[in-house]
């Protein structure tokens, strides 16, 4: 256990001068509130859900997934989508091959043949289905969080709002923000590091070259290229792909505008494909700050003495969204084995 109630994190409520919560924006008490709709926070909201447990999950992204992400754009050649976060999962358990088989999930070979499941009709509608029938709430950035009273007050764009208890899934860098650096649980957090990716997204027309279904080249910028239309259920009317810059490019580059990393990654991916970068259809670039954990928690979850405060997700354990579902599960098992449920 990590964490003294009361005494740090009222602590942390001064610093960050939170708003009191009213009667209007507050949510209800005995409710538990999960700060992240990834595939960690709606795991975990699953289970406690399904347990009877009142649950609500926020977001402050637009859509449902955190980083199994699916960017929708319309071109000249119609809708297109492309998977900007995690490419594929190949999982490593029979449980978690079982809930991607209940979310519709299908097999992809990649270049080596060897078959990953991805999302249909993209990588987010793995955690949407899984979510479904949840209370989540997208647009919503939790902006401060404080024990008072007895409750967690949370300071939302949204408005104030109070629970009994907080699961807290986004990445440890952002949690470490959130509950003020020198908070007792941010000890813990601050071996956790995380390391960035930039990636691009473009499509080109459909009669234009498709050299690889994937190529993976630690040595070149960009060491990840999917193409990303031959996954199940995506569009054929143009050759879509997505690129991951490695880590050293992503790093050196990261505070550049998202037209900067286009512009730079766009003639990269062209001259691997042999293709006019003039071509492209739609060209966008995206940068994740805290893209995958390179050094890992090693535990499943922190929580607090009293257990009304939670954090958990991938870096609590690896790199990869079967280890967010394990650190979600995890954190639910443990949160049933001490509430006394009806
Ligand atoms: C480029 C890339 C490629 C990847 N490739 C693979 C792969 O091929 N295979 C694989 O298994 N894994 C891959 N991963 C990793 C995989 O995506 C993650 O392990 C998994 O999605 C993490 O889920 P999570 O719920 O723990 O975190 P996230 O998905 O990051 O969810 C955290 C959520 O918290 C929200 N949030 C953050 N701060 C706040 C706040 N203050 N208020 C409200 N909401 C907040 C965010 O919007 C986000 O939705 C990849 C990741 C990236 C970025």
């Amino acid at each position: 256990m990590l964490l003294s109630p009361g005494m740090s994190i009222d602590d942390t409520a001064s610093r960050h001068n939170l708003p009191q919560a009213n009667k209007a924006g507050v949510g209800s008490l005995g409710q538990t509130i999960i700060i992240g709709s990834g595939l960690t926070g709606i795991t975990c909201a699953r289970s406690l859900a399904d347990a009877g447990l009142p649950v609500r999950v926020l977001d402050k992204g637009r859509a449902v997934g955190g980083r199994m992400a699916t960017r929708r754009v319309m071109t000249g050649a119609g809708a297109l989508s492309f998977d900007h976060g995690a490419q594929y999962l190949r999982p490593r358990t029979a449980e978690f091959a079982d809930v991607l088989a209940r979310t519709g999930a299908r097999p992809w070979p990649d270049a080596t043949g060897a078959a990953g499941h991805v999302g249909v009709p993209g990588m987010s509608d793995i955690p949407r289905a899984l979510g479904d029938g949840l209370s989540i709430q997208q647009n919503t950035e939790v902006t401060a969080l404080a024990r008072r009273d007895g409750a967690w007050h949370l300071g939302t764009t949204a408005g104030a709002m109070q629970a009994d208890r907080v699961v807290m899934t986004v990445p440890a860098p952002q949690a470490m923000a959130l509950l003020g650096g020198d908070h007792a649980i941010c000890a813990a957090l601050a071996g956790v590091s995380m390391a960035p990716c930039l990636a691009l997204l473009v499509a080109f027309p459909d009669n234009s070259p498709r050299p690889f279904v994937s190529r993976q080249d630690p040595s070149h910028p960009l060491a990840w290229i999917a193409q990303d239309s031959t996954k199940p259920g995506r569009t054929q009317a143009a050759v879509t792909w997505v690129a991951q810059a490695h880590r050293a490019f992503s790093s050196e580059h990261l505070d550049a505008t998202p037209e900067e990393h286009a512009a730079r990654m766009l003639p990269l991916l062209a001259e691997v494909l042999a293709v006019d970068p003039a071509k492209a259809l739609h060209v966008r670039a995206h940068r994740w700050r805290y893209a995958q954990a390179e050094t890992p928690l090693g535990q499943a979850f922190l929580h607090s003495d009293d257990r009304t405060l939670y954090t958990g997700g991938d870096w609590c354990i690896g790199p990869g969204a079967e280890h967010a579902w394990q650190s979600g599960r995890a954190m639910a098992q443990d949160i049933l084995e001490h509430t006394d449920v009806d």
